[in-house]
């Protein structure tokens, strides 16, 4: 089933074809700048990149230039849309209606809509994306994938905040939890390649990208996650401060003269890696400024690998014992080094890392040795093709 993977960011559109069929993916690309002046890249598989400068006002017209591009007599893949089977849309957030992707109708679009709030800046766009594909394939059947639906099953003893009740029960204020597809993904894989009996199994995955969370997965399903009401809670990240006392904002507002969302955007932009570093968000730029002996990225990275390893140690108290630990995104299928430190203080667990295989990057590897009480995987993550796959579960 030929399955079209939609990502509608706040200024960007990213998007895949997906032959479900073979996994084959036979379009990759994105739209950037949309809003601003507008760049789309098209990359077929079997055919050259190709760069359009054309104005993208907003995520309607990128939509349509894509599908556009796709259509192309010279260059598309197919001969028109009705070859596109399905959409498959990822979604920020479903406040507490969904715990499964949905096939989208009218009422799906209103209650997306109506928890506009807990995502401002996505919500918007995930929605003009959904409309844009409605209007232009109107019969073509549409699914939304949630990043926080796989965190539904979640017990409410780790999902509740210990505040004032009446703002979970006015307010939905609550932990939700990110990375859903993510993570589903990986922990599916994970069980997989570690040979083990999904309905016995723990599972923890740790999805270090920029955006960065933990997820304790017990017998296949998320038990407790890292970040929270929003993706700002939990692991220190690349610009996010993750956990932090929250009486540091009312200290620092006053000390700067900020606002509160002038301290939230401290904490959301300026904070992380990046704010402890000086140097940057991305762990290649760390990597270099440490080897130069620079102390502050020395630090961010201790600091980043010291918080995985804490939330690791938690989630395996929470799940009383943990099979085997998956790293994926960026930094966790990519840098060894931090896969390294990070599993250093899993000593307590029986766990043993075999350097040679902790070298490979981007690849599928089981990173521990043969004889590691815990097992330890990269895995890349691949949450196109789990966006494509939920949907083509859900169209058939
Ligand atoms: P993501 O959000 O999953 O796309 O991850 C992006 C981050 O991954 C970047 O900011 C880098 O910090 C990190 N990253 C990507 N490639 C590498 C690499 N080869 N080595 C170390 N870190 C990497």
């Amino acid at each position: 089933m030929k399955v079209l993977v939609i990502n509608c960011g706040s200024s960007s559109l990213k998007y895949q074809l997906i032959e479900t069929d073979t996994e084959a993916v036979l379009v990759s690309g994105l739209c950037e700048r949309i809003g601003i002046d507008g760049r789309l890249v098209y990359k077929p598989a079997n055919g050259e990149k190709r760069i359009f400068d054309d104005p993208l006002p907003d995520h309607k017209v990128g939509v349509s230039n894509v599908i556009a591009a796709l259509t192309n007599p010279e260059y598309g893949v197919i001969k028109d849309l009705s070859e596109i089977e399905a959409v498959g849309h990822r979604v920020l957030h479903c406040g507490e209606a969904f715990k499964e992707s949905v096939l989208i109708n009218d009422e799906v679009i209103n209650i997306i809509e109506g928890v506009t709030e807990f995502g401002p800046l996505h919500i918007p766009a995930n929605l003009i994306g959904i409309r844009a594909c409605r209007a232009l394939m109107p019969d073509v059947p549409q699914v939304a994938v949630f990043d926080t639906s796989f965190h539904m099953t979640m017990p409410k003893k780790a999902y509740v905040y210990a505040i004032p009740y009446k703002y979970y029960e006015e307010y939905r204020v609550r932990r939700y939890g990110f990375h859903g597809t993510s993570h589903s993904y990986v922990s599916k894989r994970c069980i997989e390649l570690a040979g083990l009996d999904k309905d016995n199994s723990k599972v923890i995955v740790c999805h270090l990208g920029n955006g960065a969370s933990v997820t304790a997965v017990l017998n296949g399903k998320s038990v407790d996650t890292s970040m929270g009401l929003s993706p700002l809670e939990g692991l220190v990240m690349g610009t996010r401060s993750g956990d932090i006392d929250p009486a540091c904002l009312e200290f620092i507002a006053k000390k700067e003269g900020f606002t509160l969302p002038e301290m939230v955007n401290v904490l959301n932009k300026k904070s992380g890696v990046f704010g402890v570093s000086g140097v940057s968000s991305d762990f290649r730029d760390l990597d270099a400024a440490a080897k130069e002996g620079n102390e502050r990225a020395i630090l961010a990275r201790e600091m980043f690998c010291y918080r995985v390893a804490k939330y690791v140690g938690a989630y395996a108290a929470a799940m009383n014992g943990v099979d085997a630990i998956a790293f994926t995104a960026g930094v966790g299928e990519n840098d060894g080094k931090v896969r390294k430190m990070i599993c250093d203080y899993f000593g307590y667990l029986g766990v043993k890392v075999d350097d040679e295989k902790n070298a490979i990057r981007g690849e599928e590897v089981m990173i521990s040795t043969a004889d590691s009480k815990v097992k330890v995987l990269a895995i890349p993550t691949n949450e196109e093709l789990a966006i494509a796959q939920e949907t083509v579960a859900l169209v058939k």
